[in-house]
């Protein structure tokens, strides 16, 4: 009974996937995986502080910024749809193609709606693909998680500025001078 609950079954969960690809799929949806710890030491090595999976932030994004007002996603490239022609790690089963199209494309679609909410309530948004965690691409990312963390003139901290410029404004952030400071800080 127990020894089930641990073994899922891979073809009813997932038609017409193998049960060693099954068990893969499994680690890369989740939360923590091998891809998401990579970039976290990567960010940690760099002096960067962060949060990890804020709930109530829209869609739980997996790295957050708080004082930047900035927030990681670190994608799966098969769950998430990564759309570069140039991922091999997109590639869709052979059997029942349809099926995993449909469920893939909603995965996708709910991204987009997440980062758009977020950006909305002034949140800058990086999303890291899998494919661009290889050691071998370990310079490139580097530079551009430091240009997106440095880069104070990105939209949304406009907007956050003038958010905090409002009468009233409560939020984390506090004052504007606050907001400033914490804007161009390291
Ligand atoms: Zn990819």
């Amino acid at each position: 009974m127990g020894s089930d609950k641990q073994i899922p079954m891979a073809s009813r969960r997932w038609p017409g996937v193998d049960p060693a690809r099954s068990r893969v799929m499994s680690l890369v949806r989740g939360k923590n995986t091998s891809i998401e710890i990579t970039v976290r030491s990567l960010i940690h090595r760099l002096g960067y502080r962060y949060a990890l999976h804020r709930k109530d932030l829209p869609g739980t994004p997996d790295i957050v910024f708080p004082s930047r007002r900035k927030a990681i996603f670190v994608h799966g490239c098969y769950w998430h749809g990564h759309s570069d022609p140039q991922c091999r790690r997109a590639r869709l089963p052979k059997t029942r193609t349809e099926f995993w199209t449909d469920k893939i494309k909603r995965n996708a679609e709910r991204d987009r709606a997440t980062e758009r909410s977020l950006r909305d309530a002034g949140w800058g948004i990086m999303v890291i693909w899998e494919c661009e965690t290889p050691v071998s691409h370990k310079d490139v990312l580097t530079k551009r998680v430091i240009k997106f963390l440095e880069d104070a003139d990105l939209t949304p901290v406009k907007k956050r500025l003038a958010h905090a410029k409002q009468e009233g404004c409560t939020c984390a952030g506090g004052p504007v001078g606050n907001v400033r400071r914490r804007a161009i800080r390291d």
